[in-house]
Formats: structure tokens, C-alpha cells, sequence
């Protein structure tokens, strides 16, 4: 039976990506050794890792001024890494989710934490606006896309800060303003690539100014100065990581991404407004693009393991809710198609018919 995969994360890599990947393992550019036992620092890999910064810098449109680099730890490190090398004194959260607040938790490691706001309260369904951001922050640190609770913000805001944002789960997504963040960090293992590597674009002239000792690999200029070589580097993930990026330009870059999460997402969200058995579970203005959330609605509430179980036999695999908020999330990055939504519409649509 063929299988849907709407994982969280890791999740879904278009075929090619890992077919090539595969290969490249068996027999890295006809070397006759695998990706995974060849030095980081050979002749045959350093073009991996320039391909791949390349093309990251084309199809964000990277201006001048910005380093791109890749490092280990997954995008958890990068919580207390941005406090590490760019709070001062006082940074700026706006606490949209899970993440948001993990970030907001190591930060107060390193100094004074404001909130700007949260939907905490209303168990993170909304996006807050109309916030201030104080004017003498070091940064403010936002995160995109709520990945457990379904809400996002696909645009880049304007404020009087420095602005650092977590992209783990939507990065490549949309075109990104990037003059307008200091960083941009995402785990790859949503919308890039395998788990194991961490995308960080930082502003050179962002680096250096925290009056702290940092430790060598906590400190952004060490893989800045060194291209992400500075020690071994996650080899294969960077590689998958590339032969996504190729992917991507090839089905028409960022634009066509933006697209195409656009179609499947109306697609998807049609259907839980239309059937009677599902809700949407966020405001509808801050719904996601990429980690679509529903539930049952209250009357049909016992039905939510049956339909998980009916879905499973159907081949769709991951779409049982984060715990924090129950019910169903099915994620849509990058790599899912059009023709994967409309398997679980489908899916949903028969359900129903039989209550
Ligand atoms: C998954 C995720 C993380 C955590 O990523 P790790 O690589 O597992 O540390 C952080 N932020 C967001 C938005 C995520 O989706």
C-alpha cells in the first residue's frame, strides 16, 4: 500500500533527495568509498558544502554581509547559542508555542528576558499582535511556525531591533526578507533534510559584541571563520541537505514552494471546515501552512481513534496530534504533494460517510 508520510519531523524528503543520497553512500562520486567514510576536508566534499551554502544564498537572496553555516546540536543548541553571542543585557521573546519557550527558558541563562506577549493562555492559538517591542533590547527572537500547535507567520515584520527567528519548520517555504534578521537558524530535519544538521545564516556585523567569553563551539564565529569546518561537520545531512536545495530550484525555488504549501494547505483546511466531524483547532488567520492541526468536533469526540486507525489502514502514516494539543496535526512541508492531501481529504471525506 502506498504511504502518505505527514511526519512532524524528521519527515518527508521528496524521493529523489534520498535515492540520490543513497547512492552517494553506496559510492560517492564514483570514489569508490562511501559518503560516510570520507574526510570532511577531501577535495570531493568541500564542493558539497560550497554548493550548498551557494545555494542557500541564492534562493533566500542572501544579501552581502551574511555568513551561511552548518552545525550540530539541531536547532535546541541555537536556544542558548543566539543568548550566548548576541544578549547583552536584555533580549526580547515573543512566546508563541513549545519552542518559542524553550528558546525564552535559555536565554535567562544569559540576562534579563522581556515577553513581549504569548498566547500561553490560550493554549498558543493565536499569533499575538499589536505588541510593543521595547526599543533597548539586544534582539527580539520570534518563532515562524509554531510546528506542535499550527499557527505561523508568513510574513517578516518590522521592528526597531535586531530580529532573530527559529525557521526550523518553514524555512524554504516562502521568500524570506532576510535583511530584516540578524539570524535565521532551523534544524533541517523539516523542510531541509535528514535529522542531524542545523542551518544558521548569521549577520557578520551581528558577531562580537556580547561581553563574554564563549565557549570555541558555542561561539558563531569559529564555524563562521572556518566554513563549517571547524571540527567534523555532519557529513551525510549536509549532503542530503544539497541534493534538497537542487530540488528546489529545479521546481522553481522559493516562489514555487510558497505555491504550492499555499495549494495544499487550502485544500486541506476546505475539507476540515466542510466535514462535519472536524475543527480546526487555531484562529484562522494565524493557521499554518505547514503543521496542519484539527481535532474531532465535540459531539463526535469518541471518534478520534477510529478515525486514526481507519487513516492508518489507508496508508497515512503521522497524523495523530502533538500531545499539547491532541486530535490530528498533518504536517505539509516542502516535500509533500498535492496528491498526498488529497488522500487524507479523501480519507476523511469516506470517514464521514459511514457516521
Ligand atoms: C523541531 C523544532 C525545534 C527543535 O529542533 P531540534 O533540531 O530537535 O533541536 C525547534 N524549533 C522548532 C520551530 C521546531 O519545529
Amino acid at each position: 500500500m502506498k504511504k502518505y508520510n505527514f511526519n512532524a519531523g524528521p519527515s518527508m524528503l521528496p524521493r529523489e533527495v534520498i535515492e540520490n543520497t543513497a547512492r552517494q553512500c553506496l559510492d560517492f562520486n564514483g570514489s569508490g568509498l562511501s559518503l560516510m567514510e570520507i574526510s570532511h576536508r577531501s577535495k570531493d566534499f568541500q564542493p558539497v558544502v560550497d554548493e550548498a551554502v551557494a545555494l542557500i544564498k541564492e534562493l533566500l537572496q542572501i544579501p552581502q554581509g551574511y555568513s551561511v553555516i552548518f552545525l550540530g546540536g539541531g536547532a535546541s543548541l541555537e536556544f542558548c547559542m543566539v543568548p550566548y553571542n548576541f544578549l547583552i543585557k536584555k533580549a526580547a521573546y515573543l512566546n508563541t508555542g513549545t519552542w518559542a519557550k524553550k528558546a525564552m527558558k535559555e536565554a535567562k541563562v544569559f540576562g534579563e528576558v522581556v515577553e513581549v506577549a504569548s498566547s500561553a493562555d490560550a493554549n498558543y492559538t493565536f499569533i499575538p499582535k499589536n505588541w510593543n517591542c521595547p526599543a533597548d533590547v539586544d534582539y527580539l527572537h520570534i518563532t515562524t511556525n509554531n510546528t506542535i500547535y499550527g499557527t505561523e507567520t508568513r510574513t517578516d515584520l518590522d521592528v526597531p531591533v535586531r530580529m532573530v527567528a527559529d525557521m526550523s519548520s518553514d524555512i524554504f517555504s516562502r521568500p524570506v526578507d532576510v535583511k530584516k534578521y540578524d539570524c535565521i537558524y532551523a534544524g533541517a530535519q523539516k523542510n531541509l533534510a535528514m535529522a542531524g544538521v542545523t542551518l544558521v545564516i548569521v549577520k557578520d556585523d551581528a558577531l562580537g559584541k556580547a561581553p563574554r567569553q564563549i565557549p570555541t563551539m558555542l561561539d558563531y564565529r569559529t564555524h563562521v571563520e572556518k566554513g563549517s569546518m571547524f571540527n567534523t561537520p555532519p557529513v551525510v545531512p549536509i549532503y542530503s541537505a544539497l541534493e534538497t536545495l537542487r530540488w528546489i530550484k529545479k521546481k522553481g525555488g522559493v516562489e514555487a514552494m510558497d505555491k504550492l504549501a499555499g495549494q495544499r494547505a487550502e485544500i486541506l483546511y476546505a475539507e476540515i471546515d466542510r466535514n462535519k466531524l472536524f475543527r480546526g483547532t487555531v484562529n484562522v488567520d494565524d493557521r499554518s501552512v505547514m503543521n496542519i492541526c484539527f481535532v474531532m468536533n465535540d459531539e463526535y469526540k469518541d471518534l478520534e481513534k477510529p478515525f486514526l486507525d481507519f487513516a492508518t489502514e489507508r496508508g497515512m502514516v503521522g497524523i495523530k496530534g502533538h500531545r499539547s494539543v491532541g486530535g490530528f496535526r498533518a504536517s505539509c512541508y516542502n516535500a509533500q504533494t498535492i496528491e498526498g492531501v488529497n488522500a487524507l481529504v479523501q480519507t476523511m471525506k469516506e470517514f464521514e460517510k459511514l457516521h
